[in-house]
């Protein structure tokens, strides 16, 4: 029995791509909202949707739990649930419909539903908490168990009379708090399943924390509906003391979900003396930006177990990162990358393919980047355009029907852009394939892909490949003369934890 039961609609099952990868992480950010819950004398229950199937599974864990209060709280700090794939707000909707005949009152709180509340109210959802929501979840579910009104409450949008409404003044929840939280009631779920996933396919147990939570960069394109331009750092001692728990329990492996790591140059010098200090070093890995690679950041990165840094990279043209707002040099990314080789510590790159104004040119100057640099990886995806963000608005009159992708391997060009989704999905192909071909032939394996074939393939169709009316930024706000230069330093000195 649990008064709240709380779940995610995130089903790794239903996602080819990552069916292949086979790296299932705990739903952290609702493991989050159970510990706010339950600090607070709520009893609550879970059931984990990334491996348990969402249909039967969820059925059973109705019946056994009987709450008065069924949520579906996002993991707002997977990348998988940020994209607001449909094939998962299809899992949503179902724990809507299931929930509702069991006469529970039903709630949700994500990227997708904080998008647009409507869309999720219509589909059985009672309470829709848009932002960053723990606290307004625990006076909501207060409210409801002790049969009391809730007070008007920013971030929350309920059904009406008058139509769907929110109740306070702000549209988005803000918790101030979120850092001084407790751990993630890892307690609630079974890690069995995932340590088991993760032996099957890779030979060692990964599970996933955070330190942080938000990004204060303004990357055009970067959808950020929970925490806004908003960061949140936790105190490196306690983020130490979790890590050694973790090893505690045979986690050999950890992926920091912070949308960017060592934001804090001061932190980072702290938590490696914590690491240290508590005997909690294990191998990590984290995304991060290539101009917070400084020298003594890298050098206790390393101390702390660091062992791989995914950096923002995006594109090889620097006209490109300029339209992104992405406020980043080339030339800092070959600095980082060759701080990163010396420590021993791999640098791995995301890319974006499709970005308004990257023709031919720029997309060679990309491999011709990639090459330079040689990454030990790369993450390729295309630019989406989400609610929300710069480049939402400059494309949104030329997006149809379909505005979201259905899985993370959808990758669909829904604008304007130079070319087609398959010759990008190509030119990715060919990326991809020459990479591993380094890999392969630095470990001193067979080389499986034919490279250059894949790259013939892609200049022979690359002019039949273009549109003909491609969208180009007219307006950025480079061109209007606005840069975003932020004080790096000055930020970080006041947000040590
Ligand atoms: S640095 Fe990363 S997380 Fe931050 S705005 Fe840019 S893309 Fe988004």
């Amino acid at each position: 029995m649990a008064s709240v039961l709380l779940t995610h609609s995130y089903h790794l099952p239903y996602d080819p791509k990552q069916v292949r990868k086979m790296q299932p992480y705990t739903p952290i950010g609702t493991l989050y909202a159970a510990t706010a819950l339950r600090d607070h004398g709520i009893t609550v229950a879970v059931f984990d949707t990334m491996l348990l199937e969402p249909e039967v599974a969820f059925a059973d864990a109705l019946r056994r739990h009987r709450p008065k209060i069924v949520v579906v709280y996002e993991d707002d700090f997977n990348f998988l649930s940020k994209m607001c794939l449909t094939r998962m707000r299809d899992v949503a909707w179902s724990i809507a419909a299931a929930a509702r005949e069991t006469g529970a009152i039903v709630i949700v709180h994500g990227s997708d539903s904080t998008d647009d509340p409507d869309l999720f109210l219509g589909r059985g959802f009672d309470y829709v908490l848009c932002g960053e929501a723990e606290q307004v979840l625990v006076t909501l579910c207060s409210s409801i168990l002790g049969g009391t009104e809730a007070p008007p409450l920013d971030g929350v949008m309920t059904n009406s009379k008058q139509g769907h409404r929110g109740q306070g003044r702000e549209r988005l929840a803000r918790n101030s708090a979120w850092a001084q939280l407790a751990r993630p009631a890892r307690e609630l779920i079974d890690l069995e399943p995932y340590r088991a996933a993760w032996q099957e396919a890779h030979g060692y147990f990964s599970t996933n924390m955070v330190s942080s939570r938000g990004c204060p960069f303004q990357c055009n394109w970067c959808a950020k509906p929970i925490s806004g331009n908003r960061f949140h750092l936790r105190a490196a001692a306690s983020v130490a003391e979790e890590m050694r728990s973790l090893k505690d329990v045979g986690v050999e492996h950890i992926w920091f979900g912070d949308d960017i790591f060592a934001l804090n140059r001061h932190w980072v010098q702290v938590f490696a003396a914590q690491v240290v200090k508590q005997d909690a070093r294990l191998p990590f890995k984290v995304q991060s930006r290539a101009d917070l690679m400084h020298e003594d950041t890298v050098e206790h990165l390393k101390a702390s177990g660091c062992a791989e840094v995914w950096m923002g990279v995006e594109s090889g043209a620097q006209t490109i990162l300029d339209a992104m707002d992405k406020n980043l040099r080339l030339e800092t990314v070959v600095i980082a990358r060759e701080r990163l080789r010396a420590a021993g510590i791999r640098a791995c790159f995301f890319l974006q393919l499709g970005y308004p104004g990257e023709g031919w040119e720029e997309l060679q100057k990309t491999v011709a980047f990639v090459r330079k640099t040689r990454p030990d990886d790369v993450g390729i995806s295309f630019s989406y355009p989400l609610p929300g963000t710069v480049f939402y608005n400059r494309v949104q009159a030329q997006l149809g029907a379909k505005r979201n992708w259905a899985d993370s391997d959808d990758l669909c060009i829904m604008f304007q852009a130079t070319y087609t989704t398959e010759f990008y999905r190509a030119v990715r192909d060919a990326i991809h394939a020459e990479v591993d071909s380094w890999k392969a032939r630095s470990e001193g394996s067979h080389v499986v892909a034919d490279v250059d074939a894949l790259w013939r393939a892609v200049e022979t169709s690359e002019a039949a490949s273009r549109c003909e009316q491609p969208f180009v930024f007219t307006d950025s706000a480079n061109a209007a003369g606005v840069v975003h230069i932020l004080p790096l330093d000055q930020l970080a000195g006041s947000r040590e934890a």
